[in-house]
């Protein structure tokens, strides 16, 4: 019988998963198909359930990741430590949340050649936000300079990655009063950006001579914050990026078969050239 997995959000109607996964099942021939289930917050606690029961895998996305883990029977390590779950794998009746995210940082900015960070400023306090603490941790970054935009949200999520991540000094800024910052990643884990909206001032200041600029937003590929960038010299990775290798370490926890990353890839850029060329 076909397996159902399904990508779950308030609204997730444009997202570009179900073209790559799918491309992934057929690649491997897995008899599988992937869809999107946009469901609005109030009803999340029964859909979930029927989900959950219907499906053999999920992607969770904005804003379910940490509400949908009491519905779970367990976590692996990384979703418990940050609170946040971005793939639910079912097997019998047992639902396991997994976070992938930290996998989409952690290899694109390796494919980049960092292996180790030196300081970070990171733009938001949200689910990306977490899933990049952890990043951190796993390149050894000591100093996590937070911008948002809200001073009590900021103070309320250092001082509970504070508490998970020992090794990492965390300070925060809201964006208003950001000010020049000696770091060597920047990244960004708000919608800024997205579909093309103007940068804020403070974060074009930044980035002068940074020496990695790395935007979870996707569309564009080339964001207003990575264009800036790349004119004055920083390497620069796209949430594309993230989104590929989130789906492939997915892809694995699913069907327990090494992904077909380039297939993966190059559905994703041929999709979002089509977007960009408007067809
Ligand atoms: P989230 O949990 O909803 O968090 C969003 C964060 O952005 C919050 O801190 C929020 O601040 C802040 N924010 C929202 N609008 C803002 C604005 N106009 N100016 C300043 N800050 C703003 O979302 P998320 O899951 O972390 O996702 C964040 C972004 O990363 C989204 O664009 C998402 O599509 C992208 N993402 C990409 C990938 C990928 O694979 N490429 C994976 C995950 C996420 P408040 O707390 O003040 O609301």
């Amino acid at each position: 019988m076909t397996e159902r997995y399904a990508l779950v959000g308030e609204d997730v109607s444009r997202s570009l998963s179900p073209v790559m996964m799918n491309s992934a099942f057929k690649e491997r021939g897995v008899d599988a198909v992937y869809e999107t289930v946009s469901v609005p917050p109030d009803t999340f606690p029964y859909r979930i359930k029927d989900l959950l029961a219907s499906t053999s895998g999920m992607n969770i996305t904005i804003p379910f990741k940490s509400q949908v883990i009491e519905y779970l029977d367990e976590l692996d390590s990384v979703s418990s430590r940050i609170g946040a779950v971005n793939v639910v794998k079912r097997t019998g009746t047992k639902a396991s949340g997994y976070n992938t995210d930290v996998n989409g940082i952690v290899a694109s900015l390796r494919e980049h050649g960092r292996e180790r960070v030196r300081s970070a400023l990171l733009v938001g306090a949200g689910g990306a936000a977490r899933a990049f603490c952890e990043a951190m941790d796993e390149l050894g970054c000591p100093e996590v300079l937070v911008v948002v935009r809200d001073p009590s949200r900021g103070e309320s999520f250092i001082s509970e990655m504070s508490g998970v991540f020992k090794g990492i000094r965390f300070g925060f800024s809201t964006l208003d009063r950001l000010r020049d910052v000696d770091v060597d990643l920047v990244f960004n884990a708000t919608p800024i950006g997205s579909g093309g909206r103007e940068l804020p001032e403070p974060l074009k200041r930044v980035i002068y001579g940074r020496s990695t600029v790395f935007d979870a937003v996707y569309r564009p590929t080339k964001t207003e914050l990575l264009k800036t960038a790349e004119l004055r010299g920083c390497t620069t990775i796209s949430g594309y990026e993230m989104l590929l290798n989130q789906g492939v370490l997915a892809f694995e926890i699913w069907t327990g078969k090494s992904a077909p990353k380039e297939v993966m890839r190059q559905s994703l850029v041929r999709s979002l050239q089509s977007e960009a060329d408007g067809s």
